[in-house]
């Protein structure tokens, strides 16, 4: 057996069973049920087995996916690669913390999870595993979601889907590899610079307060503990600045030097606060421009930098540059 791989289990639908009545989903007896369920994936690599954690990602703290990030690089060690099973729901987020947190691992990650447990028929999770195992055997670095037919790059990855199996995408970064018949690893996998500014892991500063504006939303002030915010803007990265509790958000924010980080609402195209004049405004008024940044990587970012003790100048710093080939 040429590849030796680490599959570290997280939890998520992959490896629930139903629990409680009537039935819902639960976390189940979690890793060796995988090997017992898809025997064949000891086929394809000499698989050595760990269990990080076994819950529900919409349970996951960020200390949860700092800790992976460590255990990560410990049993990525006499490894060539490393599959990791985990929920869906917060998938995306933590291939972005992932993505900068193991930017210069020198190895694939490979995450994937399923739609439904795998002891189901018709599951997605035994064609999930499979895939996922497959391609960290091909020795590409990128930290990246297998999921569907396709290999993501982590930090550009959005969920999209709540019941296709496939269910995420990186709208504005083509997939890293296709796979059908054959599997195609696009040239681009793997090739993008290494800039995450040293430091970077050791805390992630998780209080943030996040707008998803609606017409006619009232602006309320940020609770005292608030060190950053992001507002996922309109569009282009449009907000009613004419509004005086809005302006006193941007002020208050300024005084206190939260910095104020603007996504859009929609995931294809990104931020520029120049092409409107309400997104010169906001730009006016202190707001940084999240750019191409999707939702999760854009939260990763700022929560890392801020847990660094980065302030308002590292922010605006860390949104103009690509810290390991995400979209910006
Ligand atoms: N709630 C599940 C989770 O994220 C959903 C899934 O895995 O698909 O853990």
């Amino acid at each position: 057996m040429s590849n030796r791989l680490a599959l570290i289990h997280t939890g998520g639908t992959l490896g629930m069973t139903p629990s409680g009545e009537p039935f819902s989903l639960a976390p189940g007896p979690s890793l060796d049920l995988i090997l017992e369920q898809v025997p064949e994936l000891r086929q394809l690599a000499d698989l050595k087995l760990v269990v990080a954690f076994n819950q529900d990602s919409s349970t996951n703290e960020p200390g949860d996916i700092l800790r992976l990030a460590e255990l990560i690089r410990t049993e990525s060690q006499g490894c060539d690669g490393v599959v990791l099973v985990h929920g869906t729901d917060t998938m995306a987020f933590t291939a972005s913390m992932l993505g900068f947190l193991l930017a210069d691992l020198g190895k694939p990650v490979v995450i994937t999870g399923s739609q439904r447990p795998l002891a189901y028929v018709r599951s997605d999770a035994r064609s999930n595993l499979v895939d996922a195992v497959t391609l960290a055997t091909k020795g590409v670095a990128e930290i990246g979601i297998c999921f569907g037919d396709h290999w993501y790059r982590g930090v550009a990855t959005d969920k999209l889907s709540v019941h296709r199996y496939e269910a995420f995408d990186t709208p504005n970064l083509p997939p890293l590899a296709e796979l059908g018949l054959h599997v195609h690893v696009h040239p681009h996998a793997g090739q993008f610079e290494r800039r995450v500014p040293s430091g970077i892991g050791g805390a992630f500063e998780a209080n943030l307060a996040v707008y998803a504006p609606f017409p006619g939303m009232p602006w309320p002030m940020p609770v005292e503990s608030t060190r950053g915010v992001v507002v996922h803007a309109y569009g282009a990265g449009n907000l009613p600045m004419g509004r005086a509790d809005l302006q006193g958000l941007f002020h208050h924010c300024r005084e206190q030097e939260i910095p104020v980080v603007i996504t859009s609402q929609c995931p294809w195209g990104g931020v520029d606060l120049e092409t409107y004049e309400l997104g010169a405004l906001a730009a006016e008024q202190g707001a940084i421009a999240g750019g191409l940044h999707t939702r999760w990587a854009a939260i990763a970012k700022l929560g890392l930098v801020l847990g660094t003790g980065g302030g308002m100048a590292e922010v605006r710093q860390a949104f103009g540059i690509s810290w390991a080939g995400e979209p910006v």
